[in-house]
């Protein structure tokens, strides 16, 4: 099956005539061919979403909420296509994939009904004889880039906030997983008018830098690694262009001494795991005090090895591959680095015998806080765990480029409201790691980015802030 671009409410194919594999990772099959577009195709996205932007930034916002409600309707009534895409091209266990469904419809309502909410915070008298306020407009064509790891979730991040305040948007997804994007420009083609959202699929070199370097395009919002935000940020600095990075993490999880490890070793063997580790938010690297890192390792050693990998289809299976060749390259590399450096692998540590892209659940201790390990995001099924004595315990989960998400495991409430404080993430999680609402902001300190993604927040980076000031 060959797919096309989604431009102008049109599917149209790539300037070049190229295509690209689309692979299931489970096997290693070629599932479908997608667009391996150029500047010719991104110049044309951005024209059918310039000229889509004064009719839809001219709607009332009720009137866009309608539309982006029946947007939601649509996906929900396709809730079942959509996941069992995503399960075959991120080989997404089938008993994982509901939640991020979910998630995402209400992703879709939230921001449907959050643009409503838009609002100016000053209207008033501030100099004599005018009449000051302020307005919220969208920014106009926002070029938006997503990852692979939740493919329609991640998008619907950027489409979501950018669309209810009004702007029109060109996306591209992962060169790896474009499929359910596709697929939801098939379903809301009738609903949303041609051009305010345009599809171009193919990779970051020959698609994602004309997006970003687009002189038309005002705002560009990428989640991806902190390398590709930092060629980004780059790229888009010429033209001045407003940018959003939602960038790669390395979350501690702080655990002291009066920590309830039943709780954690269950959260930690929910969620280390969770989509293979390739999770931005992912509770990877344990930091455990030495009066219970024992029962830490013990524990978490037992839940990674108690785990079912494999057939995402199998309804039983609770970790599937990671996303590719390479990435399984890339996570036992890390593995086999951090134990050539002395660490020790209390369980997993191999790639399994399979046509697909498994890795083991895997356990790593003794690697010392300025290794490879601990200091780079691996994004895979690997959790580190270190013993930290309570004093080092905070400056550890701080000492790492990354600051998206951390969580502290104490019963302590002064020492959780204190950890809360000191640690530089943009969420921290008291006694869990990992739930999180379409109304609350996610978003990373330091290389981890700038923005925010669901809430307001992110509703609101989406627009300008206007003066408007009246003389009388
Ligand atoms: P990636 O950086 O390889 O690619 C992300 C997207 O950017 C892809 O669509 C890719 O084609 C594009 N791209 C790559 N280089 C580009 C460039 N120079 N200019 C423009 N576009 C470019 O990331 P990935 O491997 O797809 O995703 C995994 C990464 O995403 C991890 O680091 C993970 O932590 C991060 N992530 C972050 C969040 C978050 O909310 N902070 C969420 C999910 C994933």
């Amino acid at each position: 099956m060959s797919e096309r671009n989604f431009i102008g409410g049109e599917w149209h194919d790539p300037a070049s005539g190229a295509f690209d594999d689309v692979i299931n990772p489970a096997t290693g099959d070629v599932i479908a061919a997608a667009p391996a577009s150029n500047a010719a195709d991104i110049d044309a996205a951005v024209a059918a979403a310039k000229g889509a932007f004064g009719a839809w930034s001219s709607l009332t916002p009720r009137e866009r909420s309608e539309v982006l409600h029946k947007v939601a309707d649509r996906i929900e009534e396709n809730i079942e296509e959509l996941s069992r895409i995503e399960c075959e091209n991120v080989g997404k266990p089938v008993s994982i994939v509901e939640f991020e469904m979910d998630l995402t419809m209400d992703n879709w309502r939230f921001f449907a009904s959050a643009g409503r909410f838009l609002e100016g915070k000053a209207a008033g008298e501030y100099l004599d004889g005018y009449t000051s306020f302020t307005r919220r407009d969208p920014v106009g064509v926002v070029g938006s880039i997503a990852p692979w790891n939740y493919p329609l979730n991640m998008a619907t991040w950027k489409l979501g906030p950018a669309l209810a305040a009004g702007n029109t948007v060109v996306i591209k997804p992962s060169e790896l997983t474009p499929m359910s994007l596709l697929k939801l420009g098939e379903l809301v083609a009738d609903i949303l008018p041609p051009g305010v959202l345009n599809i171009v699929c193919g990779d970051g070199p020959n698609a994602g830098v004309p997006l970003v370097t687009h002189p038309d395009v005002a705002m560009v919002s990428l989640t991806g690694s902190v390398g590709a935000g930092i060629s980004v940020a780059k790229n888009a600095a010429d033209s001045l262009k407003r940018v959003h990075l939602e960038l790669g993490g390395k979350a501690p999880v702080v655990v002291f001494d009066d920590a309830d490890i039943g709780a954690l070793v269950e959260c930690l063997g929910e969620n280390s795991f969770y989509n293979s580790g390739q999770d931005c938010t992912a509770p990877c690297r344990v930091i455990a005090s030495p009066a219970v890192f024992d029962d830490v390792v013990t524990g978490v050693t037992e839940a990674a090895g108690g785990l079912e990998v494999g057939d995402p289809m199998r309804e039983t299976t609770e970790m599937g591959p990671v996303i590719s060749d390479a990435q399984l390259e890339r996570v036992s590399g890390f593995v086999d680095r951090a134990r050539g450096a002395g660490a020790e692998v209390t369980v997993g540590g191999k790639r399994l015998d399979s046509d697909g892209y498994f890795y083991a659940p895997s356990i790593v201790i003794g690697a010392a806080q300025d290794s490879e390990i601990i200091q780079s995001e691996v994004f895979g099924p690997v959790v580190t765990v270190q013993r930290a004595s309570d004093d080092e315990l905070i400056a550890w989960a701080n000492d790492v480029e990354y600051g998206l998400a951390a969580s502290v495991w104490t019963k302590d409430v002064g020492r959780a409201m204190a950890a809360s404080a000191a640690l530089e993430f943009g969420t921290v999680w008291v006694n869990d790691h990992i739930p999180i609402v379409s109304e609350m902001p996610h978003g990373g300190f330091k290389k981890s980015g700038y923005g925010k993604d669901m809430s307001m927040y992110a509703v609101e980076h989406y627009t300008e802030v206007k003066h408007v000031m009246v003389k009388h």
